[in-house]
């Protein structure tokens, strides 16, 4: 049973566990995840971590996913992501099949490490790319130029990763529809299994924001912007590429039994957000959800240890969702998928007729073009994922 736990996992899906390293080489304007960049705090911060694993500690319920996220999990050497990962199977029933994700900065790495990492039993790269244009770099101010980037993918095949996640952003001041499009074959050249293409978002708070707001840049205009998601969805999808999620893109393969799939190339660990099942975040800013509970972590590396050294869980709040909060949760998250929402699932959920709930709202976007409804899904036509959030609104 968990100590201190704030409640059992009882969903029967598997759960994903989160780690997360808070600590970057250099913050980029853009960022608004949790990072500082003095390194000095790590060892402290290991120590810590070790011991929320073991507050922690599950062993009761299967977890099928450990993904390594941050920050940059890549500043770390192999020995310490080898202790993480230990530790998490000593405190976590972590199934020997799990997908274990590490996210990787590409100007972080070198073989040896990534062949290390491999050692460790991490079996999924994740790596932030953003772009292979120098322009598109020096203005996210990313740490690593577009070779390094081509030499980090290439080391990570060469090391033996089945499964290479790699992250690119568009809409970047200054891009164009074909530098865009140059991007995305440079991407595909390298045939990874999973591609995740982020609309560049001006997160208030962050540095970049304060640019725009100052004016230092002029953002691109809207149209252009939904010009490049188009053409990301056409362009990846006629090179083998399945659309499962509005920023996310697996690559379709010929399974055991013949049959095309992208299921071993989705990424599973993202599924738990998406389908609202259990997660545990460990580590500064870290959130979990066990249905209806959500609780999360400070996110402040130096209260982070002070908590754990003196035996408190680095807990910074709780909520627990009411029936009609995940409800709407469970539209929004759904309309993001490319399935949809399951009606069926959805209705035995919450003891509700969606069709009935919402025959209005379904009609007039069905009419527009932004949705589809079939027998047993509700799902956002290619057009619709332009507008996800206006049309989750008009589900409230
Ligand atoms: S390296 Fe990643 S986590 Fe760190 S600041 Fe840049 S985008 Fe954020």
């Amino acid at each position: 049973m968990l100590q201190n736990s704030p409640c059992l996992i009882s969903d029967s899906q598997p759960a994903g566990l989160y780690i997360h390293i808070p600590f970057c080489l250099r913050k980029c304007p853009y960022c608004d995840f949790y990072s500082i960049t003095d390194l000095s705090l790590q060892t402290a911060f290991l120590d810590a971590l070790a011991s929320e694993m073991n507050m922690t500690r599950e062993l009761d319920n299967e977890f099928d996913t450990l993904y390594i996220g941050g920050g940059t999990p890549s500043v770390l050497d192999i020995k310490p992501v080898d202790n993480i990962i230990k530790t998490a199977h000593q405190c976590f029933n972590i199934l020997s099949n799990a997908e274990i994700t590490l996210e990787v900065n590409p100007g972080t790495v070198t073989l040896e490490q990534l062949k290390g990492y491999r050692r460790t039993g991490v079996n999924r790269i994740n790596m932030g790319v953003q772009s292979f244009n120098s322009a598109n770099l020096d203005f996210l101010e990313r740490i690593h130029s577009a070779k390094e980037a081509q030499m980090a993918l290439k080391w990570a095949q060469k090391s033996g990763y089945e499964n290479i996640g790699l992250d690119l952003i568009y809409g970047i001041p200054g891009q164009t529809t074909s530098s865009w499009l140059k991007d995305l074959h440079s991407a595909v050249e390298f045939h990874p299994q999973h591609l995740s293409c982020y609309m560049l978002s001006f997160e208030p708070g962050t540095p970049m924001h304060k640019d725009l707001q100052n004016r230092v840049f002029n953002p691109l205009p809207e149209y252009l912007v939904c010009e490049f998601f188009e053409t990301t969805q056409s362009f990846l999808n006629a090179n083998g590429y399945v659309q499962y999620e509005i920023s996310n893109f697996a690559l379709e393969v010929i399974d055991q039994s013949g049959i095309k799939s992208t299921q071993s190339n989705i990424s599973r660990h993202n599924m738990k957000y998406w389908n609202c099942f259990p997660y545990i975040g460990l580590g500064p800013s870290a959130h979990s959800f066990i249905e209806p509970q959500r609780f999360w972590n400070h996110s402040n590396v130096k209260k982070y240890i002070q908590e754990l050294s003196t035996g408190r869980l680095p807990r910074a709040g709780k909520e627990s969702l009411s029936q009609e909060q995940l409800m709407i949760e469970a539209v929004y998250l759904g309309l993001r998928q490319a399935k949809g929402i399951v009606v069926d699932a959805f209705n035995k959920k919450f003891g509700v007729n969606f069709k009935a709930m919402f025959t209005g709202v379904i009609t007039d976007l069905e009419e527009k073009g932004l949705v589809k409804m079939s027998q047993n899904r509700c799902a956002l036509t290619s057009k619709g994922m332009l507008y996800l959030d206006s049309i989750a609104v008009m589900f409230i």
